[in-house]
């Protein structure tokens, strides 16, 4: 395959950090995507995607069980 966005064929699988927003957190979910070495552009495939969607999912009902690492700060004001 070629990457859509730059042409590049160089695609390889890597494991990477994907984000999720759960409200007013951001939860993050280990997955395997296939990442242009180029440019850096993201390819998911259906099941990652459902994958991710199925986090999310369990996520918002609890199922998951999830690990504080650090928190998500936001400056109040400069
Ligand atoms: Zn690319």
């Amino acid at each position: 395959m070629r990457c859509v966005i730059c042409g590049g064929r160089d695609i390889k699988d890597k494991e990477v950090e994907e984000e999720i927003k759960v409200g007013n957190d951001i939860i993050i979910v280990p997955v395997k995507v296939k990442v242009c070495m180029s440019c850096g552009e993201r390819y998911y495939d259906r099941e990652t995607m459902k994958m991710l969607e199925e986090v999310e999912e369990k996520i918002e009902k609890k199922q998951l069980k999830v690990e504080l690492m650090g928190k998500v700060l936001k400056v109040a004001g400069v």
